[in-house]
């Protein structure tokens, strides 16, 4: 149970995960009173990450309930705190994974807060004082404004939500490889949901040739038409995967469930790379063949720092890349969630929380 903090005098009203059924009602909590160095976020908009559906269901065995879910925050500021002079009432903004962090470590001094090995996340975290942390499926958020961004003007607030944790999820390892700056990479990605088709369509705005290697074939013609990828691998294919191989320079993982790596490294060249972001809750099959035959090598990435994620919203709002929603009332979260859990969604949902009292 949550920690009652004597400054915690803002009732807000969300919603939350009581047990592992995952189920979703109403909740009604309370908030920190707006800091020095917070600010105070009217949340317009949602989205439900995958992430979201393996914390309500505790699948990695780590859920604190009442878990009131979401990253994906895009909202107005109401309140600054005295120490912000980066934000002001009335700004556009979005909240991503990251609450806290030490502040001091190496990684949070070079703007890579989230390898701060005390980070705490925006819910099921545990704050500097010692409160649990509740995300963005609730109508106010109070944050650091250390960890909020701005959107872009030209970006709408709901198909930019999910920018802030799938988009900065596959943008970070993309920098990282240094698919930004050098066009003409053949990059693969697998899984077409939330992150991998967000995951697409900044492949191909920073210049590449895209395959989707995907266990779906019904996303093969809007992968192709509507996201922009060349090309297309369905990954239960063995024809489709033996014409693959070596072909790729570095390939994104995003999918959710356990599943082995050794056919997707095949279809690296040697020296490929592949970087997982989707976080199966049992551990992944990784045979040494096909690691040590191409000379590939596979590592991980967790979200993305605050300089970073600043940096991913601006070149989405250059190249116009927001993320195809369907966007949903807060009394359909429970469908939602189960249509996500059956990989029926196109390709994100996203949670009108202010509804009719947007303004
Ligand atoms: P999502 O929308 O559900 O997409 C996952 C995709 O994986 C599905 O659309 C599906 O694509 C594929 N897939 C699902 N089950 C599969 C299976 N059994 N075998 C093979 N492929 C399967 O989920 P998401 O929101 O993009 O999140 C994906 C994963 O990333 C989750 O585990 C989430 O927790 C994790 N995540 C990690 C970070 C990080 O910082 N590293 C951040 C956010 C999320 P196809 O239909 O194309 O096969
Ligand atoms: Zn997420």
């Amino acid at each position: 149970m949550a920690v009652e903090k004597p400054n915690h005098t803002q009732t807000v009203p969300g919603w939350a995960a009581y047990d592992s059924s995952g189920k979703i009602a109403p909740y009604i909590f309370k908030r920190r009173e707006n800091g020095v160095n917070d600010v105070t976020i009217k949340v317009l908009y949602c989205g439900i990450c995958h992430t979201d559906l393996h914390h309500v269901k505790n699948d990695w065995g780590i859920t604190m309930y009442p878990v009131v879910p979401g990253h994906e925050i895009t909202g107005v500021i109401t309140k600054v705190g005295s120490n912000v002079k980066n934000f002001k009432v009335g700004d556009r903004v979005g909240v991503g994974c990251l609450a806290a962090s030490c502040l001091e470590c190496e990684f949070c001094k070079s703007s890579q807060e989230n390898y701060c090995d005390q980070i705490q996340f925006t819910y099921n975290g545990i704050f500097w004082d010692g409160s649990i942390t509740y995300g963005g499926y609730s109508k106010m958020l109070v944050a650091d404004h250390r960890y909020v961004v701005h959107v872009p003007d030209n970006l709408p607030m709901d198909a930019a939500a999910p920018l802030l944790c799938a988009g900065i999820t596959v943008f970070s390892p993309m920098k990282d490889s240094q698919l930004l700056e050098s066009p003409g990479k053949m990059v693969g990605i697998v899984g077409l949901g939330g992150l991998g088709h967000v995951a697409v369509k900044m492949a191909k705005a920073f210049g590449h040739h895209v395959t989707v290697i995907s266990t779906s074939p019904s996303k093969e013609k809007e992968a192709r038409q509507r996201l922009g990828a060349d090309g297309f691998i369905v990954s239960t294919n063995e024809e489709q995967m033996l014409r693959g191989k070596r072909t790729l320079d570095v390939i994104l993982d995003t999918v959710s469930a356990k599943h082995s790596l050794g056919p997707i490294l095949e279809l690296l060249k040697v020296n490929g790379t592949l970087v997982v972001v989707g976080a199966p809750d049992r551990p992944m099959d990784l045979p040494s063949f096909p690691l040590i035959f191409g000379k590939r090598a596979v590592k991980g990435s967790m979200t993305g720092g605050m300089k970073e994620t600043q940096e991913m919203m601006d070149v989405c709002g250059k190249h116009n890349i927001t993320c195809d929603v369907e966007l949903i009332e807060p009394d359909q979260i429970n469908e939602a969630l189960d249509r996500l859990a059956r990989n029926d969604v196109r390709y994100r949902f996203v949670i009108d929380i202010a509804g009719r009292s947007k303004l």
